[in-house]
């Protein structure tokens, strides 16, 4: 029998499992608790519950842990993990330091099937969504590396965290839980390449985490060129669905924006960006894109960031610069895992990349 990883199960669906297994309801909160809050590794550590009950998860279940594989340490404090996936897979995941926490950027899938033109993760294709249990063991494999606590959540590492909407949400529902890690929606950031019909589901949650949508280009040709996910869903769709998302869930909706030398730099693009926005208080995030193997693209100078904020500052847009945290480690996100040499795992893609645009 194929054992299931126990830490990918919420609260509710812990109660369940005690259900059926004749438990009483309070043993579900206990074991929760020693996978979320004392993060348990093994079963045997559990030393309050039943001898019995204990046998019979150890029978089933597996508690998914991740170890720590390669560890590239920058100047700022920033760390970039290589982590192990129970199965031999590889995923990165981001320490950050800011004033205000510990930010943890996490992985959502093995590979990523997108097809983004500048982005490393894309380049293999995808090979599986990560699990619940998977995401949140990330976030304990770095804050036990660096002893500290994790504060802030960015899914803004490998994958597509809507691509893998069901996963994503459980992993949501685990590390907000008060019995667990206890981040709150508030701290919690997700970030979309623009699957529509995911981002109109998102928002009938109403979680009150930030919605961050990769944007990069406000003309749907230029969006194109850089994303295939465009050809699906079109730039109009998709700022129709974030004004949608800010409505019904009361959130201004952030947009990332790398700049490209020469594609979409100009002073036409920074006006045509304003008026794509105007009035609804969003908030652009522009990042001097970081040039990857076998991507035609090159970052934008500091000053024409700098000129393009400017603009977008003055025609009503609120935009800031990102500061950039591991310079001195500046493998974009992705490199780390493409490059990495080991033990190879069951590596085959299931669909080429950017397949997903001709599909949709
Ligand atoms: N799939 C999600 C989240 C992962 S990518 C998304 O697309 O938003 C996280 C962010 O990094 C996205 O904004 C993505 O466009 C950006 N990104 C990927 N490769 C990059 C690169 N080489 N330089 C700058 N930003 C990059």
């Amino acid at each position: 029998m194929n054992k299931i990883g126990l830490s990918s199960y919420t609260e509710p669906m812990l109660s369940q499992l005690m259900a059926q297994l004749g438990q009483p309801a309070f043993r579900a909160r206990q074991i929760f608790r020693w996978l979320h809050e004392k993060r348990a590794v093994s079963f045997a550590e559990m030393t309050d519950q039943p001898k019995a009950l204990l046998a019979e998860l150890e029978r089933r279940f597996f508690i998914e842990t991740l170890e720590v594989r390669r560890r590239q340490q920058s100047r700022d404090g920033t760390v970039k993990y290589l982590l192990r996936l129970p199965d031999a897979n590889c995923i990165e995941t981001v320490w950050m330091r800011y004033s205000y926490g510990n930010t943890v950027c996490v992985s959502t899938q093995v590979g990523c099937r997108m097809g983004c033109r500048f982005c490393a993760s894309t380049q293999g294709g995808r090979v599986r969504n990560l699990t619940a249990g998977e995401i949140a063991g990330e976030i304990y494999a770095a804050a036990r590396d660096q002893g500290e606590r994790v504060s802030h959540i960015v899914l803004m590492g490998i994958g597509e965290p809507l691509d893998n909407f069901d996963n994503v949400m459980d992993f949501l529902s685990i590390i907000s839980s008060p019995d667990g890690a206890n981040i709150g929606m508030r701290n919690i950031s997700l970030s979309t390449c623009g699957l529509v019909p995911m981002i109109e589901k998102l928002a009938e949650r109403r979680l009150g985490l930030t919605l961050s949508v990769s944007l990069h280009a406000p003309t749907n040709e230029l969006r194109s060129a850089m994303m295939p996910v465009n050809d699906a869903y079109p730039v109009e769709r998709l700022i129709r669905a974030c004004r949608a998302y800010r409505e019904t869930t009361g959130r201004r909706v952030s947009f990332e924006y790398s700049m490209v030398n020469g594609v979409n730099d100009s002073p036409e693009t920074a006006r045509r960006l304003a008026r794509l926005l105007a009035g609804m208080d969003a908030h652009v995030n522009l990042i001097p894109i970081n040039p990857v193997d076998g991507s035609p693209y090159s970052a934008s100078d500091a000053a024409n960031i700098r000129r393009f904020q400017t603009m977008l500052t003055q025609l009503g847009v609120n935009a800031t610069v990102r500061r950039r945290l591991g310079a001195d480690i500046s493998a974009a996100c992705g490199q780390l895992r493409r490059d990495d040499a080991g033990p190879a795992a069951a590596e085959t893609p299931e669909r080429p990349r950017g397949e997903f645009s001709q599909n949709a």
